[in-house]
């Protein structure tokens, strides 16, 4: 390995990262390169190629691997400063570092237990459940004992927009009564996945949107919960975790299992989906690296001479790399920039700069795959090296947490708010302009100005 990570790290924050956090950033970085990338190969020979088998195994070198991330004391590093010192303790920055490192292998966010849906579920246990709760599901999912899925997205709306949701939450003495499906519940295919957070309807007649969802924890195997099947992206299973879709028949939970209380469930999607948003954009950053690094290889292979030069010889492959390496280097200072102002605030004061990289950063490396691709020729879009897979991954990135076009709805009504006090000092600037052609006697004459009639007009 070249040059360590902690000493990669852009200058404009390095004096934000602490000694410790620097140390552990090279830890991770040697333990993804080391251990995780050499495993990611393997953990797919174990999943097996049957389907209904991939679901049910738990490949055994990801299982090591987690063995081995606990005693190196890289284990749930994501859990940021401030919660009662269960996680590492980072700052959204310093761990933000790490998370590039864990985006660069497919399994080495789990491995640390540091993996989507699981560190954002823990996050909203950790700062939304009771003290039961917190007992009863967060203690067993931050020793990785047991697994979790967000229910969400339903089938038959459009649920970009949440207040869409039609899941039916009914309150029946100490119970509430759950029906509806969900589909897109990542994590539900795992055999160790044990708790379903799911969002949906109490009170669907309260005339404020916003109040008519809550979140309840729902145990995977109680009875009327049928897993009708699975759902593929791109072809691809994600297996052992894969996507779900989910039906509940009138399936019963104690009325305590209700977080935070009836109505808060948007105030909880919000505050999950913060710095959830900062890991993803990390993560994807460490591909756009493990994707590049890809691309560099390949145009050195001595043995791929295209028109009688190695392709790092051709001028059109090097202004690729070059436009990625500004791609990657630029979306970086954007994610660790909003990471920052959540560690200087909180994530709403952050929600400009969250949505800058969540639109910014994926499709920066869908175009970084896609070179990638381009210049391993057929192999790029074969099994033969990680770039097919990354890229249906890249994908879709554009989609969860919520598509492109909503975070750039948000992002274009901010940005438009402001028009009002640009108009203000425009005006401005054009009345001190005409004091100072006044000033110094100017005639404000347009240059183009001909000043001729049909009558004067010249002739040739
Ligand atoms: C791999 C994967 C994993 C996922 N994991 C989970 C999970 O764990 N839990 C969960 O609950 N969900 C999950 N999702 C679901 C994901 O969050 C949703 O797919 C996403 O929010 C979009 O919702 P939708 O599919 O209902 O699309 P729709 O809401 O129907 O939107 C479809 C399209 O409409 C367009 N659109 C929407 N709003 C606007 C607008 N304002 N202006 C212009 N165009 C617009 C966009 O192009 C959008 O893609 C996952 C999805 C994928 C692909």
């Amino acid at each position: 390995m070249d040059i360590p990570a902690s000493a990669r790290i852009p200058a404009s924050v390095v004096d934000k990262v602490s000694k410790k956090a620097q140390q552990t950033l090279d830890e991770v970085e040697s333990f993804v390169q080391e251990k995780c990338i050499p495993a990611d190969a393997v953990f797919a020979q174990q999943l097996g190629r049957e389907p209904r088998g991939r679901f049910a195994s738990h490949p055994k070198v990801l299982e090591d691997l987690k063995l081995e991330a606990r005693r190196r004391g890289l284990w749930n590093l994501f859990l940021a400063k401030g919660h009662d010192g269960k996680g590492a303790g980072y700052t959204n920055l310093e761990y933000g570092l790490m998370a590039e490192q864990l985006g660069q292998s497919q399994i080495a966010s789990e491995a640390m237990n540091c993996s989507a849906p699981d560190s954002g579920n823990m996050e909203v246990l950790e700062k939304f459940s009771n003290a039961s709760q917190k007992k009863e599901w967060l203690a067993p999912l931050l020793d990785g004992k047991i697994r979790s899925a967000f229910l969400m997205t339903e089938p038959d709306i459009a649920s970009s927009d949440a207040t869409n949701i039609r899941f039916d939450i009914r309150k029946e003495g100490n119970e509430y009564v759950l029906n509806g499906s969900k589909w897109w519940s990542s994590g539900a295919g795992d055999p160790s996945c044990e708790l379903y957070i799911v969002m949906g309807k109490t009170d669907a007649d309260n005339p404020n949107p916003y109040r008519q969802q809550s979140v309840v924890l729902v145990p995977s195997r109680t009875p009327g919960i049928i897993v009708q099947r699975m759902l593929s992206v791109f072809g691809y299973d994600d297996a052992p975790h894969g996507h779900g879709y989910v039906t509940f028949n009138n399936v019963r939970i104690p009325a305590s299992n209700v977080v935070l209380g009836e109505g808060r469930g948007f105030e909880i999607i919000q505050g999950r989906l913060g710095p959830g948003r900062i890991h993803h954009t990390m993560r994807c950053i460490g591909a756009a690296e493990r994707a590049l690094g890809l691309l560099l290889a390949r145009i050195h292979e001595p043995t791929k001479r295209p028109f009688g030069k190695m392709l790092h010889e051709h001028g059109l492959v090097l202004s690729q790399v070059a436009r990625a390496r500004i791609e990657i280097d630029s979306s970086r200072l954007v994610v660790l920039n909003a990471a920052i102002k959540i560690d200087n605030g909180n994530a709403k004061l952050a929600m400009a700069e969250i949505a800058e990289a969540k639109i910014l950063v994926p499709q920066m490396l869908g175009r970084v795959i896609d070179d990638a691709i381009q210049v391993y020729g057929g192999a790029g879009v074969s099994q033969d090296t990680p770039l097919a897979y990354m890229w249906a991954c890249a994908r879709t990135m554009r989609l969860v947490d919520g598509p492109d076009e909503v975070h750039l709805l948000q992002l274009g009504k901010r940005e438009s708010r402001r028009a009002a006090g640009v108009r203000e000092r425009l005006e401005r600037q054009k009345e001190l302009e005409g004091q100072l052609f006044q000033h110094y006697d100017v005639q404000k004459v347009d240059p183009l100005y001909m000043g001729w009639t049909s009558e004067t007009k010249p002739k040739l």
